[in-house]
């Protein structure tokens, strides 16, 4: 992307709004502005980042366009550190379209997605992981999220990624300087230090990594399956799950033929429900459909819940669908086996089980009687920190690119210990120093090729 020229963009959604802003960014900006826009002031007289009233004309016919209102930003103290002009203008989409257009004839070109965000960032006034955040902000669909976003875009995740670098260049550094201690006992000592400061950066790093699936869940919320033959009470549970009654429940074996999505937020975290038709072997399209959907809904689903008939369970069924669960979650997803209708038995402890199993965790519940919902709605959610010492205040990594470096760095940070600790001469250490601090440059793009830079910008809107 160049960057010498100016760039202009609609940069509100497309649509009817009250109004549409139009940006303008670049040396040619005010200059741009002042043939465009007719006001009390002259553009080079207004006072920066201040909203004026005025008109929007067609400098080649004088006519005018628009009432507008706009503001004027001067060079450095903006969001691409270049002169801005915005231009709010009411928000038909003809109008817009029309007033960009005159704006883009008077010297500026169209901006490519990312455009000022990219700018912002190679004229030094945010990192990669806060322009990644800019983009993330935009897509949050709940407040974790944007919370994570927010956190990223002021910077803390630049600040801990440069804070840990600055502590391998150092050790790195120190290690080149080969110092030559005549004292053998010292240089054991400083050696343990060394390994130390490595073994506490490593755990940094761990935490960071593990983090990403509690970012992923925030930004992306939980999707739960909800599995089991027909009538144990799939649906009762959704309904029981969500308070009201929106799905269809009924005696009929084989009514939830359709796939079921509810949402609710829990603590922050959206929790999405999916409710399939019963895995059931069955000659019927639709329920052949239904099967062929609930395969689809496995591949899917973070977590799984097994239903089963307290008052009817089937070993041989009921085994044959967790077993199916099992296999495709391969041991990475949990499944929680919840045994409902507890308001039919006289005592818990003389249901059947299905699996004897440490791992899984059995629930007992009564969907109609709304019994025991709370309970499998913590233990579903409590199981969702993988890691316990992630807390609220830290930082999520919520970015598929930043958690694949943190892994690798991680990675070399490891053998870096394992180095010093088997003795292995400094010159070979070198390769894994200087890749693993390369690898965290990547992350806030101190490190950075072309090639990289556009596959970010580019998923940005048009407009940023
Ligand atoms: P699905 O086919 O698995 O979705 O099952 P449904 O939710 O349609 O329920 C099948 C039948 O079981 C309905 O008649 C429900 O009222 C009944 N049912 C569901 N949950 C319970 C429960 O906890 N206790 C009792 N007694 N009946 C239940």
């Amino acid at each position: 992307m160049r960057t010498e020229d100016t760039i202009a963009a609609i940069s509100t959604p497309i649509g009817k709004g009250g109004i549409g802003i139009i940006r303008v960014s670049g040396k040619e900006s005010h200059r741009i502005a002042e043939r465009v826009i007719r006001g009390y002031r002259k553009i080079s007289e207004t006072e920066s980042h201040r909203a004026y009233n005025g008109y929007f004309i067609n400098p080649e016919s004088g006519e005018i366009i628009d009432e507008i209102m706009y503001i004027v930003m001067k060079s450095p103290n903006t969001y691409t550190r270049e002169d801005i002009v915005e231009i709010n203008t009411h928000g038909g989409i003809y109008l817009i379209k029309r007033v960009l257009e005159i704006v883009l004839s008077q010297g500026a070109r169209i901006a490519e997605a990312g455009e000022f965000t990219f700018r912002a960032f190679v004229n030094g006034r945010i990192d990669l992981t806060q322009a990644e955040a800019v983009a993330d902000l935009i897509e949050a669909e709940n407040e974790r999220s944007m919370k994570a976003a927010a956190k990223q875009v002021s910077g803390e995740l630049k600040q801990s990624i440069y804070k840990i670098r600055g502590e391998i260049i150092d050790i790195y550094s120190n290690s080149e300087a080969e110092i030559d201690f005549s004292d053998e006992e010292i240089e054991i000592e400083e050696k343990m230090m060394t390994i130390n400061k490595l073994v506490e950066i490593s755990k940094k790093l761990k935490k960071m990594v593990n983090s990403y699936q509690t970012g992923k869940y925030y930004k992306n919320g939980v999707k739960i399956g909800i599995f089991g033959r027909v009538n144990v009470g799939k649906s009762s549970l959704l309904n029981a799950l969500i308070g009201n009654d929106r799905v269809i429940v009924s005696e009929e074996p084989g009514t939830t033929r359709d796939i079921i999505k509810e949402e609710i937020s829990y603590t922050g975290v959206l929790l999405q429900f999916i409710d399939t038709a019963g895995i059931r072997e069955s000659k019927g399209f639709i329920e052949n459909e239904g099967i062929k959907r609930t395969k689809i809904i496995m591949d899917d689903s973070d977590i799984a819940l097994l239903v089963i008939d307290s008052s009817d369970v089937r070993e041989d069924e009921d085994l044959k669908i967790y077993n199916n669960l099992k296999r495709k979650f391969s041991g990475e997803k949990e499944i929680f086996i919840v045994y409902n209708k507890i308001d039919l038995i006289k005592n818990i402890n003389q249901i059947k089980k299905i699996v004897y199993n440490k791992e899984v965790k059995n629930v007992f519940i009564s969907a109609k009687k709304k019994i025991g919902i709370d309970k499998l709605v913590n233990s579903v959610t409590k199981n969702l920190y993988l890691d316990k010492s992630i807390d609220n205040n830290d930082i999520l990594i919520v970015n598929v690119r930043h958690r694949e470096l943190l892994i690798k760095a991680y990675e070399g940070v490891n053998r870096l210990i394992n180095g010093y600790r088997s003795n292995i001469p400094n010159e070979f250490l070198a390769v894994d120093f200087s890749d693993t601090i390369e690898n965290l440059g990547k992350i806030t793009g101190d490190v950075s090729g072309e090639d990289l830079l556009n596959r970010i910008f580019s998923k940005f809107c048009i407009g940023k």
